[in-house]
């Protein structure tokens, strides 16, 4: 089922979850072991990032270093109808422009078609490790929202190749990801939401947000998107604090506030335990709000640690 359908017939606020595919080496089951717990909460969808190759130095025999590609945590496909078949839940997977061209995008959106994969959430991507910006494959996509008009055109049963006739119509639900905050490399706020709304007018169905620990941020955002005339489903996402030192990483990573009350509670934390807990209580009464607002969906980034996210979900539903 789409992701807007499930969201539409809801008659109670949803949880869902976002995992990341194990480490390259480890088996299926270590991602079952994460999910069996979420499952409680009756999910209707888990989205499943996807994981770009990145380039590492590793020093060879001959004592030079060599330049390899190593992908840390492949599989998002196949996660995702592992997933459908053992649960009979909605996977999402997460699809981005960097490192494919336009046909390696086709191609895998026709796999996920094959698979009976409705919802995909469609994303650039990063910059690479040793790159300062990102950097379009030669022959892919440079923003989300052309991977969205492919897909799009694609639904319309248009394909790359203009000499297939009678082409199937795809009927994927397209998801893209919205920014409270700003996304990093936006010029300003507004310019950012222009480009969200061109996504969406490029056939783009619902949002999911980056995490933010201050609700107004979210509010706020959902307020100027309607403004804008952006109407779709806007999923907030929610990640809990797990230690102080991300008071620091998380801006720098993400680029967003952590607001003051939160980082002073932080700042007197003692132990690693109290740490973890304020950031599980804070999330607790994040969520209750945004209940309370009547958003139809949270959604929860795991980042695999499936007990902190279970105590905070066991405590908002
Ligand atoms: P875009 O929408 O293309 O925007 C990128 C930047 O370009 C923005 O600053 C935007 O304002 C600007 N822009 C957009 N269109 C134009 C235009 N036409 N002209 C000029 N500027 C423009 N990354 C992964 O690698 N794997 C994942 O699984 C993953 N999952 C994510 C899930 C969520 C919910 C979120 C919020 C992010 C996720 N990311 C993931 C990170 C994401 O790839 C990065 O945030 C990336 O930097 C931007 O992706 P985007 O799809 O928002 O890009």
């Amino acid at each position: 089922m789409k992701i807007t359908e499930i969201l539409k017939n809801a008659t109670e606020t949803k949880v869902s979850f976002e995992i990341l595919p194990p480490l390259k080496g480890k088996s299926i089951q270590s991602l079952f072991n994460i999910l069996d717990p979420l499952m409680e909460f009756n999910p209707p969808f888990i989205d499943v990032t996807y994981h770009r190759e990145d380039f590492i130095y590793k020093l060879m025999p001959s004592g030079y270093y060599e330049k390899v590609a190593i992908r840390k945590r492949p599989g998002t496909v196949g996660i995702c109808a592992a997933i459908m078949n053992k649960y009979n839940v909605e996977a999402v997977p997460h699809l981005i422009c960097g490192g494919f061209t336009v046909e390696e995008t086709e191609d895998a959106l026709i796999e996920l078609n094959y698979l009976g994969v409705q919802n995909v959430l469609a994303l650039r991507g990063d910059a690479r490790k040793f790159e300062k910006n990102f950097v379009a494959e030669i022959g892919g996509h440079k923003y989300a929202s052309d991977m969205v008009k492919q897909m799009s055109d694609m639904n319309e049963g248009n394909y790359l190749d203009k000499e297939i006739s009678n082409a199937v119509k795809t009927d994927f639900c397209i998801g893209v990801a919205g920014y409270p905050e700003k996304h990093f490399e936006a010029t300003s706020y507004r310019k950012d939401l222009t480009y969200l709304k061109q996504k969406i007018d490029g056939g783009g169905d619902y949002i999911v947000t980056q995490m933010f620990f201050d609700n107004k941020k979210f509010l706020d955002f959902v307020k100027d998107c309607r403004e804008i005339g952006i109407t779709v489903p806007i999923i907030p996402g929610l990640k809990p604090l797990t230690r102080k030192s991300q008071l620091s990483s998380i801006p720098s990573t993400f680029y967003i506030d952590i607001p003051e009350a939160l980082e002073s509670e932080m700042e007197k934390c003692k132990t690693p335990e109290a740490e973890k807990q304020l950031g599980i209580e804070w999330c607790i009464s994040q969520s209750k709000e945004l209940l309370k607002a009547g958003i139809p969906c949270l959604h929860y980034y795991t980042m695999s640690d499936v007990k902190m996210v279970s105590e905070i979900v066991k405590n908002v539903l």
